[in-house]
């Protein structure tokens, strides 16, 4: 079904959800309910291949207001149905159910999920610390969005050395559909072509984030990709589609 069919329901959970299910038959992946949080019913989906290393992680949604994260997930599944179950993954389709159901950037109470790493007190990011504490990760990708965007972008947290140049290929990948963001200062930080390399010992202010987390506890590679939340959705969602098939091509 073409995306453009449903961009007018990004918003709607169950119907993320009724396709998540659809992909999870077709393709052999699993999908497993957690708990509620603000009423509503979270899930982890996994693959028969998810053993305890060389996980690709990906989470979209911690954001409410960030739909094309949730979109771009799954079309990117949508776009590998036969190869699904091949791949080890452990996916978190939406971390913020009432945030996208009310387009918000914050839980029910007011809470912004990705300021919390710390010590969560919310059953779902509770849930995947534990479940997580003793698996090794070869890639973690977290799908977001930024209203003040002017293109894509990607946050590599790096702790000095010479980066790889994967950071350029995924937002090489991406530009096909959306240009990389050209400001060289992105939410306070230095950016160059669309890359922030933020450090380790200079974290938000305001708590500890997922990406960051999984960086310090798992020393893995861990991507955040952003598109701009005021472009086109169907754009948004090939965009992070397309920068995750590169991500995971090349992990
Ligand atoms: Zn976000």
């Amino acid at each position: 079904m073409p995306l453009s069919v449903n961009s007018y329901q990004s918003h709607n959970y169950k119907f993320l959800l009724h396709r998540w299910r659809k992909i999870c038959r077709k393709s052999g992946l699993r999908v497993q309910k957690i708990g509620k949080v603000d009423d509503h019913a979270c899930y982890e989906i996994y693959s028969p291949a998810l053993h305890n290393r060389d996980i690709i992680y990906i989470s979209a949604g911690i954001h409410g207001d960030e739909s094309g994260s949730t979109e771009g997930l799954l079309l990117w599944a949508e776009s590998n149905i036969d190869q699904l179950s091949s791949f080890p993954l452990l996916i978190y389709p939406c971390l913020n159910p009432w945030g996208l159901i009310n387009n918000s950037r914050c839980d029910a109470s007011g809470v912004d999920l990705n300021r919390i790493w710390e010590s969560p007190d919310n059953l779902l990011i509770r849930h995947i610390l534990n479940r997580t504490k003793r698996l090794k990760f070869k890639l973690v990708l977290n799908l977001h969005e930024d209203f003040d965007g002017r293109g894509i972008y990607l946050y590599e947290p790096s702790s000095g050395g010479r980066p790889s140049k994967n950071a350029e290929k995924i937002i090489e990948a991406g530009s096909f559909l959306i240009p990389p963001d050209s400001r060289r200062m992105i939410e306070g930080r230095k950016a160059k072509n669309g890359i922030i390399r933020p450090r380790p010992t200079n974290p938000p202010k305001d708590g500890v984030p997922e990406a960051l987390y999984f960086y310090l506890e798992h020393k893995c590679l861990t991507y955040t990709f952003e598109t701009p939340s005021e472009y086109d959705l169907e754009f948004r969602a090939l965009a992070q589609s397309t920068m995750i098939q590169r991500a995971i091509s090349i992990a």
